[in-house]
């Protein structure tokens, strides 16, 4: 709920002042059990610290975090571990997450130890045994270490790890990009047959739109640490409707005509979070950008009266969500 996060970043010398970065600016979501969503957006959209937030590994400087109903900010000791072991992470890189030095046994068997889960031994084996064979490694490759595995094996050794305790959530952190062209789509059926088996939700991370068009059931476009548009992943495919969106949408999915009508080529780089533009963020690379109001006003967040679930930040459309410039033709 209005979640924000700022660094501080100190100057190049020490007679430099310091300066405030704002990387997450009040962004909300929800995520429902058992259904993914997805953030997508160019890096340094603020979608790694958005992840890093719900994994506790960084505090939000505004906003709050809820799960289960309850503030994450609150949690001290004990409900703090039960966390550790509801909300769990799956990485880009594999080799990142999987200490080289363990058994890949120990490694799948150490959210259930680091997180007090009180098993017996025989009962924390069948546990591990299972998540082995679910991810399709097999028990019985338990006692190899994670350099006589493949990629793709130890990327499914770390879905392994996430899935052991039974986590209610999953934090996905590019879980394919790392992988060979080959076995991508593997490892998104795999990770949709896990969330159809154990009913967890999902908070995927990614750049690749073909990804989250086919695993996402709820898609969030970030751009400058702000989530611009967010609605279910079929609704903003059909009615893409923030500039920035339909940019992304034109390069990476040159077959996704509606709305957009032609290639739009997004003109030069993201600019520094250290010095956002004015405005709306977006205005120097907008091919919609209505010049005055664009260019010193923050667009709100609004939703359109058709679809409420699906929302935009952009002053092309008015609080009802309709679309204030006849002339530019976006929705139906
Ligand atoms: Fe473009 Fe203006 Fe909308 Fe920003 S607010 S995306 S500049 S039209």
């Amino acid at each position: 709920e209005n979640v924000s996060k700022e660094f501080t970043v100190s100057g190049k010398s020490f007679l430099s002042a310091k300066r405030t970065l704002r990387a997450v600016d009040n962004v909300s979501f929800e995520v429902r059990r058992g259904e993914t969503l997805a953030l997508v957006g160019e890096s340094g959209c603020g979608k790694t610290t958005t992840a890093w937030m719900i994994l506790k590994l960084l505090d939000p400087t505004s906003g709050r975090i809820l799960f289960n109903g309850e503030d994450i900010s609150t949690l001290k000791k004990d409900g703090l571990r039960q966390y550790r072991k509801r909300v769990q992470a799956v990485f880009q890189d594999p080799w990142g997450s999987l200490d080289p030095r363990m058994r890949v046994r120990r490694i799948v068997a150490e959210p259930l130890i680091g997180t007090g889960e009180k098993l017996t031994k025989a009962q924390r084996d069948r546990r591990v045994d299972e998540a082995l064979d679910v991810v399709g490694i097999g028990a019985k490759q338990g006692n190899k270490f994670p350099h006589e595995f493949s990629g793709g094996q130890r990327q499914r050794i770390a879905i392994a790890s996430a899935l052991v305790s039974r986590p209610d959530l999953i934090v996905l952190d590019e879980p394919i990009s790392g992988l060979d062209v080959s076995i991508r789509a593997q490892m998104m059926n795999l990770l949709k047959d896990l969330q159809e088996q154990y009913g967890c939700a999902y908070v995927m991370i990614a750049h690749d739109l073909g990804t989250t068009r086919y695993m996402a059931d709820w898609l969030g476009v970030m751009y400058l640490g702000r989530c611009v548009e967010m609605a279910r992943s079929e609704d903003i495919f059909e009615q893409t409707s923030h500039p920035y969106t339909q940019a992304l949408f034109s390069a990476a999915l040159p077959s996704h005509p509606r709305d957009v009508g032609e290639t739009i080529v997004l003109s030069g780089e993201v600019p520094s979070p250290m010095s956002p533009p004015s405005g709306c963020a977006f205005h120097p690379r907008c091919h919609k950008n209505l010049g005055a109001v664009c260019e010193s006003m923050k667009p709100e967040h609004i939703s359109f009266a058709n679809n409420t679930e699906h929302t935009v930040a952009c002053h092309l459309y008015d609080e009802n969500g309709t679309a204030v410039r006849p002339d530019v033709k976006i929705r139906d």
